[in-house]
């Protein structure tokens, strides 16, 4: 059923490291071969062979309208049709920031850039040159993007500086970085403590979801909070995949949290490349023109990427549609859990507006330990049987899951009748 895709993967893989743009893409942790897409509408995907299935991978996020969405498609061909690219300030990036602004009170001004990555690191640095420190504080499972200074694990012990997790990276560039346990209030304690006026930053997915999904406790929200205040270390809240996503205010709203600076991505762009990263209007000052702290970008703020993801926030942000993508999301997420039942496999799940995390293991994990202890080559025969039954899941076990506005009735029956007969193949295996 995939001999296209099949034969895609064979060609791209000898010009094509790895076949893939995105090591992710390659089904490296499921196995297989990777499936190649023709087209998406709505919910839906279409590969190269013709196979039709319901998506909750959405692009990794950014798909919350769906695919091909008919009036966001128009707005961005007539964007293209004015020209794809100024180099120079147009009124759209002036909207896109003063739609931010005004959806996230933390986020005073904002820059706009082409990626979460790029985001990130800019706010790293930026945070780096407010507080004329170097050290930055993240948390193992949490991913930032692929900079230098943010492919890093836990040193030998809590307190001790991280290891690069990639080759090509010094390890003089993951010196200054502490990783600390996610959801582990006590640790941040202790670092502080020990490192407290050396700290730029603190950054973190507020709702960690390239972990599979792991909602931390308000009490580890409220002292990183208390602490970056206390000890003049700013708090990020790396909102690249929770912005727009879990909330019209994001985690930050969720958790009644005001962070020093947010990064934003995915979402925002609508399925074009955009970021952004903003916050406090003192530390926004340092970044150049205006201050010491450069930061640049020749697409930055690209009129049609822009326009794409304007469309689609003015959508997201209308009242009642996080009312009904949390529904459709909850709905999702109780079927799966009851089909598993029926079925007598251990698992479980949980969601945050449009963003779910589905677990084989009996209870939901708070930490990365927790998330490592499920059942991954049980994971990896449901995400192959609901492949061949027409549903598209992330093809890793430590991915969140993602719904889209297009999600609806006949989608969730689809993937619910396609559960109930790969949980009970899980289950024959
Ligand atoms: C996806 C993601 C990034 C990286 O964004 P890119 O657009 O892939 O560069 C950064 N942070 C988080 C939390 C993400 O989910």
């Amino acid at each position: 059923m995939h001999e296209r895709s099949r034969q895609l993967f064979e060609a791209s893989q000898r010009v094509i490291p790895g076949g893939v743009n995105s090591p992710v893409r390659a089904f490296q942790a499921v196995g297989g071969t990777p499936v190649f897409f023709r087209e998406g509408k709505g919910a839906w995907l279409v590969d190269v062979d013709g196979n039709r299935y319901v998506d909750y991978v959405g692009s990794w996020g950014p798909m919350i309208l769906g695919h091909a969405h008919p009036e966001v498609l128009s707005e961005v061909a007539s964007a293209a049709a004015r020209g794809l690219s100024f180099g120079a300030p147009t009124e759209l990036e002036l909207e896109m920031a003063e739609l931010i602004t005004t959806s996230l009170p933390s986020v005073e001004q904002v820059r706009l850039v082409s990626s979460g990555a790029e985001a990130v690191m800019s706010a790293l640095r930026l945070a780096r040159g407010f507080t004329g420190r170097s050290l930055i504080v993240k948390f193992e499972g949490c991913y930032h993007g692929h900079s230098d200074f943010l492919l890093v694990k836990a040193g030998s012990g809590a307190l001790t500086f991280g290891n690069p997790t990639s080759a090509g990276v010094p390890a003089e560039m993951t010196s200054k970085t502490l990783v600390l346990d996610y959801n582990d209030p006590q640790q941040v304690e202790d670092a502080f403590r020990r490192f407290g006026p050396e700290i730029a930053a603190v950054v973190l997915e507020p709702v960690a979801g390239n972990m599979n999904f792991v909602r931390p406790s308000q009490e580890f929200h409220d002292t990183l909070r208390r602490l970056c205040t206390e000890h003049g270390s700013v708090l990020i809240f790396d909102e690249v995949m929770t912005g727009f996503r879990v909330g019209a205010q994001g985690a930050q709203g969720v958790f009644g949290i005001r962070p020093d600076l947010t990064t934003l991505g995915k979402v925002i762009g609508g399925g074009m490349p955009v970021g952004a990263f903003g916050g406090r209007r003192d530390i926004m000052a340092r970044l150049a023109p205006l201050g010491p702290v450069y930061q640049a970008g020749t697409l930055s703020g690209n009129p049609v990427a822009v326009t794409a993801g304007l469309a689609t926030l003015k959508r997201v942000l209308a009242p009642g549609f996080f009312d009904t993508l949390g529904k459709m999301t909850t709905t999702v997420v109780e079927g799966l859990v009851r089909e598993a039942g029926l079925a007598g496999i251990p698992f479980c799940a949980t969601s945050l507006g449009g963003m779910f995390g589905l677990y084989f293991r009996a209870t939901v994990p708070t930490t990365f330990a927790e998330v490592m202890t499920s059942d991954k080559e049980a994971f990896n025969r449901f995400f192959h049987a609901m492949l061949r039954r027409g549903v598209y899941l992330a093809p890793s076990s430590f991915e969140a899951g993602f719904v889209s506005a297009a999600h609806g009735p006949a989608e969730i029956e689809a993937t619910l009748s396609a559960a109930r007969e790969s949980f009970a193949q899980v289950r024959a295996d």
